[in-house]
């Protein structure tokens, strides 16, 4: 009997194990399924270091764009991608997935404030001029002097999205299995996870990569860990909806309530959760003049490698070469990048590696 072929498949279907519950793991399966195959799906939907439920899902530049960097250009891409996408899958889910693209903000407070902006986004190649605007905001003591505003910059609720993603996949009969995976066998030409076989294993595991590292023959690629967390609080002061950054925080001051972000400590775990959410109060008290009390906290882990690029791509892996396609390494850019690099994966695993956009993502880059 000859195996199915998937539509935009050159060669039988492939059957594939996602690895992972989060933005890239999720986003690779809704791609995945509409070209026809079904991923099976191993991973937690609570899981403790999961970065993607921990985002604050703010999509900003700060206007900085380093020309000659793909990063850069995927990020940029984004901001015309995602609101469709975001669209797009709120409707087919019939769930909402609360969102605000009216621009971002960045308040400067003194006149030379405002120099050192500038002089930070205005390199000397920096080709991204044209989304900056300067906003005068109405004359209050606790105001700013004003604001550069990212016209195509915003926010949308990572957690929501996740949501209506996964009811998607599961209405078209994708499995979730609800575990974590430790190990795998490669046998002849297929790969086995706890006794089923599979063609290929995308690995979307985020910072929980670190746990498979040693079983994937590549410990010389070393990847970075770094924790964070946000904080949630109910929305007390008037005014409109407006999601601010500045320095490395942000803010997103929706409807009913106002979410904060985000911290940074080396590794999984922080040394102290309470006094790392107080620095992020009084960060967010100093950069926007907003004051705030307790909040909820959701902390998660990212992972980098050196570049700070994704990894989209198959990597020598020892016994299990060919057999492991990685979708990892999102670090701070996986509510802007998942969706590209899931689109990026779908040219490979249907052999259509030569229509990539972003080559310079796949593991090329790295001598191992
Ligand atoms: C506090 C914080 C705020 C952030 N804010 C933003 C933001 O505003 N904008 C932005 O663009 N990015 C932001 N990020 C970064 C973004 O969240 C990450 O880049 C993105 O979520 C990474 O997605 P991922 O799917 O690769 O990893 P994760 O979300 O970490 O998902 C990994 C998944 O793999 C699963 N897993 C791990 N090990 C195994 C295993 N052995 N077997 C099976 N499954 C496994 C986990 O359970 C999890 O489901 C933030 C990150 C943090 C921590």
């Amino acid at each position: 009997m000859n195996s199915p072929k998937s539509p935009s498949c050159e060669g039988p279907i492939k059957h594939l194990a996602i690895l992972g519950r989060g933005i890239a793991g999720l986003t690779a399966a809704y791609h995945l399924s509409k070209a026809g195959f079904k991923p099976v799906i191993f991973g937690r939907k609570q899981a403790g270091a999961q970065a993607s439920r921990a985002a604050q899902g703010v999509l900003c530049n700060k206007g900085l764009i380093f020309f000659e960097s793909p990063l850069f250009k995927a990020k940029l891409e984004s901001l015309r991608s995602m609101p469709a996408f975001l669209d797009r899958i709120e409707s087919e889910s019939g769930q909402p997935i609360p969102r605000l693209f009216q621009g971002v903000n960045e308040p400067f407070w003194t006149e030379d404030d405002f120099q050192k902006t500038v002089s930070r986004i205005y390199r000397g190649k920096f080709w991204g001029a044209h989304r900056t605007q300067i906003q005068t905001p109405p004359k209050s003591t606790n105001n700013p002097l004003g604001y550069i505003h990212y016209p195509d910059d915003g926010w949308f609720d990572p957690r929501a999205f996740l949501d209506a993603l996964e009811h998607i996949l599961k209405r078209e009969g994708i499995l979730f299995i609800e575990e974590d995976v430790e190990t795998f066998q490669t046998i002849d030409t297929k790969i086995e996870i706890n006794k089923q076989s599979f063609d290929q294993i995308i690995l979307a595991t985020g910072a929980g990569s670190a746990n498979l590292w040693p079983e994937l023959d590549c410990k010389a690629l070393r990847m970075f860990l770094i924790g964070g967390q946000t904080l949630e609080c109910e929305r007390q002061m008037v005014g409109d909806e407006a999601i601010q950054v500045k320095g490395n925080q942000s803010i997103a001051i929706l409807k009913d309530k106002v979410i904060m972000g985000s911290t940074s400590w080396p590794g999984f775990e922080s040394a102290d959760i309470k006094a790392d959410a107080d620095q992020l109060r009084d960060a967010i008290q100093t950069n926007f003049g907003q004051t705030f009390t307790g909040g909820l906290s959701r902390s998660g882990t990212r992972m980098r490698f050196k570049d700070r690029m994704p990894l989209v791509g198959w990597l020598n892996t020892g016994k299990h070469a060919g057999k492991i396609y990685f979708l990892t390494g999102f670090y701070k850019n996986g509510m802007h990048l998942a969706e590209i690099c899931a689109r990026e994966m779908l040219c490979d695993i249907t052999n259509k590696g030569d229509e990539r956009s972003y080559p310079e993502f796949s593991a090329l880059r790295f001598s191992v």
